[in-house]
C-alpha cells in the first residue's frame, strides 16, 4: 500500500461537496492538518464552545466575515485523523443549500489558507495515506454513479474491499511462489523439481483461474457502470416503435427523465433485470423513399456496430422478407450478438421462425400490443449483457478498461508460465514478476503516475 506524503499532502484542501443547486443543505468540506484551524477562524458558535473543546465533534452556530458580519447558519462536523475519509483532519461545514451561503463559505476558508481541492482530491488522499487502495477508490466513483441496484450492488462489493481481497490474496500466493522459484535461482545446486513442485504448481494453476475468472467479468462489470446500448433496428411498420415504448413502459425505472433524440434516433434510458439500459429506436430509418436506403441496411449495420445488443425485429403475420433476410444477414456481420424478435405474435399466433441460417443470439417471440414475451425477451436481453454463466456481482467485478488491461497481462504471464513449468528458474521469475507488477497496478500499488492522474481526474469535485 503506498504510503506517500506528496506535495499536497501538508496543505489544507476545501470543496463545495454537495451539487450547485437548490437544496435543504449544502456542505462545504475542508480537508488536512489547518482545517481544524481554519474553521475556528470563521465560526462562532451559538453557545460560546470552541471547536478544539474535545467534546461532541458537532457545533451549531454560524460561520461569519473577518468583521464578524454573519454568512450563514451552519452546523459543523469535525472529524479527527485518522477516523476520517481521507485520515486527515477533515471539517464539513454544512450551510443552508444554494450556490450562495456555499460559495460564500468557500471563499472565506480560501481567505483563511484553505487551497481549492483538485476533482477527485480527498479520495486521492485517502488512497495515498493508505485508508483504500485504488479498487475501492474507484468504487466511490461507481456509487455514486450507479444507476440501478445492480450497479450499486456491485460498486459496494468494490469499495468493502471484497475485489481487492480477492486481487491480493491472488498476488500474495504468487509472491510465495516468487520466493521459492527465485531460491532455485540463488541456489542452482539445490533439485529444481523439488522447489518447483506439484502443490506450488497447483497453487499458481489455481490463482491463474481465479484470475481468468475475473477477468470474465469485464464485460458485464463496464456494461454495469456504463450502461449497455441495445439498439433496436428493422423494416418499417413491423413494431420498432409500439416494442420501444411497450419497453421503457415496462421498465421498473426509468433511469432519465426525458427521452434524449437525437435527430433520428429516439432513445430512453431504462432498467432491464437491474442492467442500466441504453435504448434506442431507429424510428429514422423509416422515411426514407429510395429502396435501399427504405431497407436501412447501412444505417442499421451502424447502430449495430455501435450497440451492445440488437434487438432484429420482424412481423410474424408477414413471415420473413427477402429484403429483410438481406438486413439480417448485414447485421450479423458486425459481431454485435442479435436477438431475433419475432413481433405481432398476438396476431399470427402459429407463425414459425425464418430459416436464414443465421446465428441468433436468441429468437424471441413477442407482442408489442399485448407484451406477452416480453419478460422472456428482458431476460434474454439482461442475459447477453451480464452473461449468462451467472456472475456473483456480490464478489464486485471489474468495470474499467485499466483494471481489465492489467488483469489480461496479468493471465497471459501466468499462461507463460503454466505452459512451460519446466523452464529454467530466471524465466518463471520473469512471468511470476510480470503477473505480480499487473496485479499492483490494478490495487494502486505500482500504478503509473500518469494512470493514476487520470483516474482521480474523473472525479467529481468535491468528493
Ligand atoms: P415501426 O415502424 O417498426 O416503428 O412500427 P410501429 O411500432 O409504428 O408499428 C407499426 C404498426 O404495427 C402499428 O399499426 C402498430 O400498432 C402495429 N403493431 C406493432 N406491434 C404490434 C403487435 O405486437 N401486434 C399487432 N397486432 N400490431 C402491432
Amino acid at each position: 500500500m503506498p504510503h506517500v506524503s506528496g506535495p499536497h499532502s501538508d496543505d489544507t484542501i476545501a470543496a463545495i461537496s454537495t451539487p450547485m443547486g437548490e437544496g435543504g443543505i449544502g456542505i462545504v468540506r475542508l480537508s488536512g492538518s489547518d482545517s481544524i484551524a481554519i474553521a475556528a477562524r470563521i465560526f462562532k458558535s451559538a453557545t460560546g464552545r470552541s471547536l478544539n473543546d474535545g467534546g461532541r465533534p458537532v457545533f451549531y452556530g454560524e460561520v461569519v466575515d473577518a468583521d464578524g458580519t454573519p454568512i450563514d447558519e451552519v452546523l459543523v462536523h469535525l472529524m479527527s485523523q485518522p477516523h476520517s475519509y481521507t485520515r486527515e483532519d477533515v471539517v464539513e461545514i454544512n450551510a443552508h443549500g444554494g450556490p450562495g451561503p456555499v460559495r460564500a463559505i468557500l471563499d472565506r476558508v480560501m481567505s483563511e489558507g484553505a487551497r481549492l481541492a483538485q476533482p477527485g482530491e480527498f479520495t486521492q488522499r485517502a488512497f495515498l495515506n493508505g485508508r483504500i487502495d485504488l479498487v475501492q477508490a474507484e468504487a466511490v466513483i461507481d456509487r455514486i454513479r450507479a444507476r440501478t441496484r445492480t450497479a450499486l450492488k456491485a460498486a459496494d462489493a468494490a469499495a468493502r474491499g471484497t475485489l481487492s481481497r480477492e486481487i491480493t490474496q491472488a498476488s500474495a500466493t504468487l509472491v510465495g511462489a516468487l520466493s521459492r522459484i527465485e531460491a532455485a535461482v540463488d541456489f542452482p545446486e539445490e533439485d529444481l523439481p523439488d522447489l518447483v513442485d506439484e502443490p506450488l504448481k497447483n497453487s499458481i494453476i489455481e490463482t491463474a483461474a481465479t484470475l481468468n475468472a475475473l477477468l470474465a467479468t469485464a464485460d458485464a462489470g463496464r456494461l454495469l457502470r456504463e450502461g449497455a446500448s441495445v439498439a433496436i433496428i428493422g423494416r418499417p411498420n413491423v413494431g420498432k416503435s409500439s416494442l420501444f415504448n411497450t419497453l421503457v413502459r415496462d421498465a421498473r425505472a426509468i433511469v432519465t427523465a426525458q427521452p434524449g433524440t437525437t435527430r433520428d434516433v429516439l432513445e430512453e434510458t431504462i432498467t432491464i433485470e437491474g442492467v442500466p439500459v441504453l435504448l434506442s429506436d431507429t424510428a429514422g430509418l423509416r422515411d426514407a423513399d429510395d429502396e435501399v436506403e427504405r431497407i436501412g441496411v447501412e444505417r442499421a449495420r451502424t447502430a449495430a456496430r455501435e450497440a451492445d445488443v440488437v434487438l432484429l425485429v420482424i412481423d410474424a403475420t408477414e413471415g420473413a422478407v427477402a429484403e429483410e433476410q438481406t438486413l439480417a444477414r448485414s447485421v450479423a456481420e458486425t459481431d454485435t450478438p442479435i436477438l431475433l424478435v419475432i413481433n405481432k405474435i398476438d396476431a399470427a399466433p402459429d407463425s414459425s421462425a425464418p430459416d436464414w441460417n443465421i446465428n441468433f443470439t436468441e429468437t424471441c417471440r413477442v407482442s408489442a400490443v399485448n407484451e406477452s414475451g416480453l419478460s422472456e425477451l428482458e431476460r434474454a436481453i439482461a442475459n447477453v449483457i451480464m452473461g449468462d454463466a451467472g456472475i456473483d456481482i456480490g464478489r464486485g467485478l471489474i468495470t474499467r478498461a485499466h483494471q481489465r488491461d492489467s488483469l489480461r497481462r496479468a493471465c497471459d504471464a501466468l499462461a507463460s508460465l503454466t505452459s512451460e513449468f519446466e523452464r529454467s528458474p530466471e524465466f518463471l521469475s520473469i512471468d511470476l514478476r510480470e503477473a505480480i507488477a499487473c496485479l499492483g497496478e490494478i490495487t494502486g500499488e505500482t500504478t503509473p503516475d500518469h494512470i493514476l492522474e487520470q483516474i482521480f481526474a474523473n472525479f467529481c469535485i468535491g468528493k
